[in-house]
């Protein structure tokens, strides 16, 4: 009765209420129930982190003054001065056990000396054991050619070097193992992405008439005659934390010429910077935790300067294939641009490849996961034997330079007459080269064909050795990714068959890798790869493979062997090979030694002798020169320094706050010797058009030699700032 009463008694409002509520209940019971449920499952695989990621970056940039820059093998070509510092950038990936490891690091340098290797391995095992070895540590040059050079210890690279330049050698060395530090430091729960894509408009192949001699069904499966793709590894913590990323792509860091001497970076080292400096906001360049690298590739004969070769003198096209000119032959043929100069071609080419590498790292979403595996061996490569097919074989040579060697490229022309090209010596050259250094044996010259020989390195062993017999051959991979470290600089093509032949080599153990990078320059330096067709004509590139026609189907082979080690899991069965030498080598520079320093009358160090102006507008260039002192002292005295400050006045606190370094591409420090131990620095500001209206001031920072009696000397720090100056917009 109550029961009815009730039931009769509720109105239609009521029962769409009671309705509501009901489904109101439920949905709140359904939600809660599938919250815990997500909340008990454990976390998707995706989200998880693979590896322990480390990174870590260090200056390794070394006397900015007097010491040749490594790369056009030119004496002449000293540092004096700095646009941007050097860094060595580390990266260790380690499974999530740490069970295994690999070390990449990629260095701002001309390419990795055997010395260097060597001493860095020594420092390592000392501080770590056996935990980053000769298989598992990878290091590569990017390859600027506006470094010092100097850290060598075959013959052939003291002469352009002047010698062993301990300064430089000790700067490499300690600043590489300086950026493994911090990334072991630093490990992390983290995750791996790739991406790949293609970058327009950044190269041209300089030496097409090698690359036309390839077989034309070769040539016709690529579109292009430089390989256009790079490859970009993404690192971030299992927060999803950027960290850092590394990227291969195949260009020659040329665009600053054989006419600069700022010590810089080049193209990739700009794109390095601009991508630290985006993602390490409000940092000053150089600092912050986000870790950039660019590193080389098969850029062998790829360079930067996309206007391509034209004789300096008459503006005539020398694309041919002797790169000469009518009037001044091969020594006239000089490629530029994009830009009007080298700094701001090299700000285009660096732009170009910063912006495809951010777009990859916005857009990666390929993870990489998988088992860390590493193989590395030391090859006699003086004396492989190659198994071309079953019943041919053919042997590598001992070292030599052809004549061509001598006549540069189109990036850094030669001198005298020679030209690319050169399958003939020349009877003028060859006598000198047989009264000075002797003459090549017949067994050499044979060898080399049809090289004709300039320098027969692997038969001249004084002092030193002239080059080395003994290279490291080596191959990391961290899952589906293969990292191919060649030691030397191979053709567009060279790479091609290589990464074909190590990726078919993996396919038929049934261990595919998807992905498989060559890192350029890396572990010791024995110059160029070309294929064997490309050896043929002889351009520089060929006669700089210094160990004969075979060299590139060597490297196959024995790179093969390395990926079946790994896919088959036997790493631990392959021979290490000879060990290579490492040569004490004492004082042996030609560097002018560092003696008492004086200011001129009436002034002190630091000084200034042109001031600044009261204002410029953004996009001018504020100048200061001051009495200087050599900039060595400051290389001696610290590994990194840092030569100048450009500073803004805060209102507010007032107090000066430093907005450049000597990091910054927008800064330029000139040192310029005079007589009697005198010199001046002269400070440029390139102030960029978002540079905030203010009062600025210039500081320079460095160090000179005082004496104190005849035999003895002390550097001394000092430091000497410009007027203030006003920045202004128009
Ligand atoms: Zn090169």
């Amino acid at each position: 009765m109550r029961g009815k009463k009730s039931k009769c008694s509720f109105s239609r409002l009521e029962v769409v209420l009671i309705v509501c509520l009901v489904l109101m209940i439920t949905l709140t019971v359904v939600l809660l129930v599938l919250h815990f449920l997500t909340k008990d499952e454990p976390p998707k695989e995706s989200e998880t982190a693979n590896y322990l990621l480390g990174v870590g970056r260090a200056d390794c940039t070394g006397p900015v003054a007097e010491v040749p820059l490594m790369g056009y093998a030119n004496p002449e070509q000293v540092s004096g001065g700095i646009l941007t510092h050097l860094y060595s950038r580390a990266f260790i990936v380690a499974d999530l056990d740490d069970s295994r490891r690999i070390v990449f690091v990629s260095a701002d340098i001309g390419m990795m000396s055997q010395k260097v290797r060597l001493e860095v391995l020594k420092k390592l095992k000392s501080k770590y054991g056996d935990l980053y070895r000769q298989d598992n540590v990878i290091l590569s040059g990017t390859h600027t050619h506006s470094g010092p050079g100097g850290y060598f210890q075959y013959t052939l690279f003291w002469i352009t070097s002047k010698g062993l330049i301990r300064p430089t050698l000790n700067a490499i060395v300690n600043g590489i193992v300086k950026s493994i530090d911090i990334a072991h430091d630093n490990m992390k729960r983290g995750r791996l992405f790739i991406n790949r894509g293609t970058v327009e408009n950044s190269q041209i192949n300089r030496s097409p008439f090698s690359y036309l001699e390839n077989p034309a069904s070769e040539r016709s499966r690529y579109s292009s005659n430089t390989d256009k793709e790079m490859v970009m590894l993404k690192m971030v913590d299992e927060h999803g934390e950027d960290l850092g990323l590394i990227s291969w792509f195949a260009v020659h860091p040329v665009s600053m010429n054989n006419t600069n001497h700022l010590v810089n970076s080049d193209n990739v080292g700009y794109a390095s910077y601009l991508f630290e400096q985006e993602k390490n906001k409000g940092m000053l360049p150089g600092e912050g935790s986000f870790v950039a690298a660019f590193a080389s590739s098969n850029l062998g004969d790829v360079s930067p300067n996309t206007r391509g070769p034209f004789c300096a003198n008459t503006g005539e096209s020398c694309d041919n294939p002797q790169s000469s000119c009518p009037i001044g032959g091969a020594t006239m043929c000089m490629a530029t641009g994009p830009g009007k100069d080298m700094f701001e071609s090299t700000r285009i080419i660096g732009k170009n490849i910063y912006s495809k590498a951010w777009e990859l790292y916005e857009k990666a979403s390929q993870e990489i996961t998988g088992p860390l595996s590493s193989a590395h061996q030391w090859v006699n490569m003086s004396d492989v034997t190659v198994e071309l097919n079953a019943t041919h074989t053919v042997k590598t040579c001992k070292p030599a330079l052809g004549h061509s060697f001598a006549a540069g490229t189109i990036d850094g022309v030669g001198a005298f007459n020679f030209t690319q090209g050169s399958v003939e010596g020349d009877p003028f050259w060859d006598q000198i080269r047989d009264q000075l250094l002797g003459e090549p044996s017949n067994e050499t010259k044979a060898c080399h064909e049809p090289k004709p020989i300039l320098f027969s390195t692997g038969e001249m062993t004084k002092p030193r050795p002239w080059h080395p017999d003994i290279v490291d051959v080596q191959i990391v991979t961290i899952g589906s990714l293969a990292i191919i470290a060649v030691p030397g600089e191979f053709t567009t093509m060279s790479g091609r068959r290589l990464r074909e032949a190590v990726q078919k080599e993996f396919d038929s153990h049934g261990a595919p890798r998807t992905h498989v990078v060559i890192a350029g320059l890396c572990n010791v330096y024995t110059h160029y790869i070309a294929t064997y067709e490309e050896y043929q004509v002889q351009r520089y590139e060929a006669a700089s493979t210094i160990y004969g026609p075979h060299t590139l189907s060597a490297y196959i082979q024995l790179y093969r062997g390395l990926a079946r080690a790994i896919a088959t899991n036997t790493t631990q069965d392959l021979p290490c090979g000879p060990e290579p030498p490492l040569f004490s080598i004492g004082n042996l520079t030609l560097l002018p030694a560092l003696s008492a320093e004086r200011a001129p009358a009436n002034k002190t160090f630091g000084d200034v002798l042109q001031e600044v102006k009261q204002q410029y507008q953004v996009g001018g260039v504020a100048e200061v020169t001051f009495v200087g002192a050599n900039p060595r002292n400051s290389a001696e005295n610290a590994t990194e320094h840092n030569f100048l400050t450009v500073e803004r006045y805060a209102n507010i606190s007032d107090s000066w706050h430093v907005v450049q370094n000597d990091a910054s591409w927008d800064t330029r420090f000139y040192w310029t010797k005079g007589s009697q131990g005198q010199s001046t620095v002269k400070i440029q500001w390139h102030i960029p058009h978002d540079t905030e209206p203010g009062i600025y001031r210039i500081q320079y920072l460095g160090h000179y030699k005082k004496r104190l009696s005849l035999f003895r000397t002390i550097t001394v720090p000092f430091g000497g700032t410009s007027s203030t100056f006003e920045v202004t917009t128009p």
